[in-house]
């Protein structure tokens, strides 16, 4: 059969790989001149089953409302006159219960287990090399309280089979010395022994690759405009570079999937949540971390990728613009300096901000749509480099319409 695969972000990538695998003739089609330059730039890194926790919980609400007026919350809500926003935003305020935030946590935290190991499959066997690294990850409380609150809430990790174990702040820094500097600021931590890191951009292109040796036809440069349907079915899609026919199609195009989803009567429920990085040469750091983890009280990942370290902050609900400024900055800068010492970013910073796929429910959409011949396989949200090969190998699974290698529960379409 032959398959085009619309974006090639890691989702999009992830996903022709495990259909050429399967036998398919694979086209991707990728408005960029290359893989993973948009959301799969530059993410914090982690591959993080240990952090599977749903956005959406009861403490979102109050953190939106305050960020109104203050600028120092996690998630952070500017009003829009859009319709796409408030939408999702009523329907995110929706999935706040207790209840639904630990549904979504369990279902999250099975796909996010599922997909590392899905992860670890394909470099197994494409020998693909991304700074990755095991070794686990350290998530760190800096207040008793939320540590102790925190602690409790892995349960819900755990009875998913996540190994998650309670570290006092001298066994934070005896599983990381590299947070020697930072001990000042941690109170304890929770460490997941079996979450890793990499980075997703490299993935991605080194991915890209091993699919043009298995054959896909990869065309950047190429934007996606329209649809073209025919006895039912979808017959080609239209782009810049004219149209192209296919058996079987899959929506993969991240924050933009609803856009194109909509001109098909497919109502997505994604709206981008902008978050921002830095990457820092280790260099500039007292002492490197030399594992990944997370400030939790900051929301400040951290991630040694090489001989460079990325950080990520921040969580805006605030449209599509992914621009940034150097204020947009200045508190994680001062809050990574707290904990890696005074002269990291000295010998240069990359700037970056992108635009998280998010559904309300922090679940991706892996399914069928209304239209036989179309698949959706995006809105991956702050975990898209986490649950890429896994949802790969079940839209493969989907197009094959073979049983499901791991359940779409919960990220079904309209679902
Ligand atoms: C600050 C930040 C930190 C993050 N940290 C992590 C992390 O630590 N761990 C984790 O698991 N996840 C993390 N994420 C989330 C992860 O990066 C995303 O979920 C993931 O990159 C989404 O991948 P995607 O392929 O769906 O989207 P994208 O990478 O955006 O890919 C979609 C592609 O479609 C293309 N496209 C769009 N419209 C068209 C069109 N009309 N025609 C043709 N092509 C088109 C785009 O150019 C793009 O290349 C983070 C995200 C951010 C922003």
């Amino acid at each position: 059969m032959h398959v085009v695969v619309l974006g090639a972000g890691v989702v999009g990538v992830s996903t022709a790989y495990q259909l050429l695998k399967d036998g398919h003739s694979v086209t991707i089609l990728e408005r960029e001149a290359e893989a993973a330059q948009f959301t799969s730039y530059a993410n914090a890194g982690l591959v993080a089953p240990g952090h599977a926790y749903a956005w959406g919980s009861p403490a979102a609400p109050g953190m939106m409302l305050r960020s109104l007026y203050r600028g120092d919350q996690a998630i952070r809500f500017s009003p829009r006159f859009s319709m796409r926003q408030w939408r999702w935003s009523l329907a995110f305020l929706g999935q706040c219960t207790a209840e639904r935030a630990a549904a979504n946590t369990c279902i999250k935290a099975r796909l996010c287990q599922y997909s590392q190991s899905m992860l670890d499959e394909v470099t197994g066997e494409t020998g693909v090399e991304y700074d990755g690294r095991s070794g686990g990850l350290l998530y760190f409380y800096r207040s008793p309280e939320r540590y102790s609150a925190a602690s409790k809430k892995a349960d819900l990790l755990r009875e998913q089979g996540l190994e998650v174990r309670q570290l006092s702040r001298d066994e934070v820094i005896e599983t990381d010395p590299g947070l020697e500097t930072a001990r000042h600021a941690v109170a304890g931590g929770l460490y997941t022994p079996s979450d890793s890191s990499g980075d997703a951009r490299i993935f991605t292109r080194e991915l890209a690759k091993a699919c043009a040796g298995m054959g896909a036809d990869i065309r950047y440069n190429t934007t996606v405009t329209g649809f073209v349907r025919k006895d039912g079915l979808l017959h080609s899609v239209e782009t810049t570079s004219g149209p192209v026919a296919a058996d079987a199609f899959v929506l993969c195009l991240g924050v933009y999937s609803p856009h194109l989803a909509e001109k098909l009567g497919i109502d997505l429920p994604i709206y981008p949540v902008k978050g921002y990085s830095v990457t820092v040469p280790a260099a500039d750091l007292d002492t490197p971390p030399a594992i990944g983890g997370v400030d939790e009280e900051n929301l400040l990942a951290y991630c040694p990728m090489g001989n460079r370290i990325r950080l990520t902050a921040t969580a805006e609900i605030a449209g599509y613009s992914n621009s940034h400024k150097p204020s947009d900055f200045r508190v994680m800068l001062e809050k990574a300096r707290e904990l890696f010492g005074q002269k990291l970013g000295a010998s240069g910073i990359e700037y970056w901000a992108g635009l998280r796929p998010m559904t309300p429910t922090g679940l991706p959409v892996v399914d069928r749509s209304p239209i036989d011949n179309l698949f959706i396989n995006t809105g991956h949200g702050h975990m898209g480099w986490t649950m890429a090969n896994g949802c790969a190998r079940m839209t493969a699974d989907l197009v094959a319409q073979k049983s499901l290698s791991h359940s779409n529960e919960g990220m079904r379409y309209g679902g």
